[in-house]
């Protein structure tokens, strides 16, 4: 065979593997389809589609999920991923809080999360935490490893996608963190930063899908934010766009944990939030988050406030209301900047639904210019807590469709 027939040949392949890449992304990010749809949607022949779907069901991925509707005629049989064909596990690394998961390729969790009241700031070897409660949910899952696609981790702080070196955590070790976590995974592993990764998770199958220019806040201990621009997640040069939370903007001269003063995150984020509450009870406020608490200033947690807020608690509300108003300065920013069709706010914050978001509402009403508000969408994630875990997966599974180029048979 001379090197013209090769090139042929592995143009050919590379066509096939690009489109069965396609199927399985088109089905991973929509979920059952026909044949007649898939022909539609990806301008191909049936008799194409048909006999790369035969290919991807023989391997395993595809199965027949029942009939679809017909507007006339014999109703299209469905056809979708296989749930059980492999698995991702997925981990959500916190400041304060670690979360676990064993997905399926239908983004279902096939367990309940594991949840290690550990997280960055603790003086633990998470590594190991992490290590013992994933083999631990792997095995009472009953699932092999060797189903598992990989590992997909997200965790917060400054992480340099050129070397893969977190400069705000495990920094002693100097390492990048994909190696650093291999050493407690057999299996590949993929790390993300954790506000990209929710991002990655609404732009897979989430509100800002299809979108093009879209901004994604993490309202949690902190205040992360994601970039969407022209369809794709924005990194910036290094890797570290996206650091919201400490753009100076308080007069309050408090100092942040980041080393310096004013930071938006030092009057918005939830571990000021927290401290607001534990203050202001403490001076004699009179809130339902005492009886929430049992009295013990320790419990208080967001979880904690935006119950006593729903409760139609005054203090709660008002707490909510002022880093509402803090954070929709900051969004005030944004807008101007970054001019988006959406924003999307996520992160533990955003369950205080109204109270947190009609602050910001009223803060953007008065700072924002009418113009550029009038097209922006502010809505609240669909995702729930778990887009984060979510967001891991899809860049594991994402990863698998689009770089897999040979498809082991299950
Ligand atoms: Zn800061």
């Amino acid at each position: 065979m001379d090197s013209e027939d090769e090139k042929t040949i592995s143009v050919r392949d590379s066509k096939k593997t690009a489109l069965r890449n396609k199927l399985l992304t088109t089905f991973y990010q929509e979920g059952t389809k026909s044949i007649p749809d898939l022909s539609d949607s990806l301008q191909l022949s049936i008799p194409t589609i048909t006999r790369f779907l035969e290919e991807l069901a023989h391997a395993g991925y595809i199965i027949e999920e029942g009939e679809g509707f017909s507007s006339g005629g014999r109703r299209p049989v469905l056809y979708g991923l296989n749930p059980n064909a492999k698995f991702v596990i997925s981990v959500d690394i916190g400041r304060f809080i670690i979360r676990i998961a064993l997905v399926n390729l239908r983004n279902q969790f096939i367990a309940p999360v594991r949840i290690i009241n550990e997280g960055l700031s603790s003086q633990s070897d998470i590594l190991q935490l992490i290590k013992q409660e994933s083999e631990d949910l792997i095995k009472q899952s009953g699932i092999s490893n060797d189903k598992i696609l990989g590992a997909g981790i997200s965790l917060p702080g400054l992480i340099d996608i050129k070397t893969g070196i977190s400069y705000s955590y495990f920094t002693a070790v100097g390492k990048p963190l994909h190696e650093l976590f291999k050493e407690i995974f057999p299996f590949p592993v993929f790390v993300e930063h954790d506000t990209k990764a929710m991002a990655l998770a609404e732009l897979s199958f989430g509100l800002a899908k299809g979108k093009q220019n879209v901004l994604c806040l993490v309202l949690g201990a902190g205040v992360g934010l994601s970039m969407i621009m022209a369809g794709k997640l924005y990194k910036g040069n290094s890797g570290f766009a996206g650091e919201f939370g400490h753009i100076p903007v308080a007069d309050n001269g408090q100092l942040c944990y980041c080393g310096k003063v004013g930071c938006l995150e030092t009057v918005a984020s939830g571990v000021t939030l927290i401290q607001n509450a534990r203050n202001g009870i403490a001076s004699g406020a009179s809130s339902k988050i005492t009886d929430l608490t049992n009295n013990n200033p320790e419990k208080i947690s967001l979880d904690i406030i935006i119950k006593a807020a729903a409760l139609g608690d005054q203090y709660a509300i008002a707490l909510l209301s002022r880093t509402g108003e803090s954070l929709g300065k900051g969004i005030a920013t944004l807008l101007h900047l970054f001019n988006p069709e959406m924003i999307i706010l996520g992160g533990e914050l955003s369950k205080a639904g109204n109270h947190i978001t009609d602050p910001i509402k009223q803060t953007l009403n008065q700072h924002a210019i009418a113009r550029i508000l009038r097209d922006t969408e502010l809505v609240t994630t669909e995702l729930g807590e778990n887009a984060t875990l979510m967001g891991t997966v899809a860049l594991v599974i994402n990863n698998f469709f689009t770089k897999g180029a040979d498809f082991p048979k299950l």
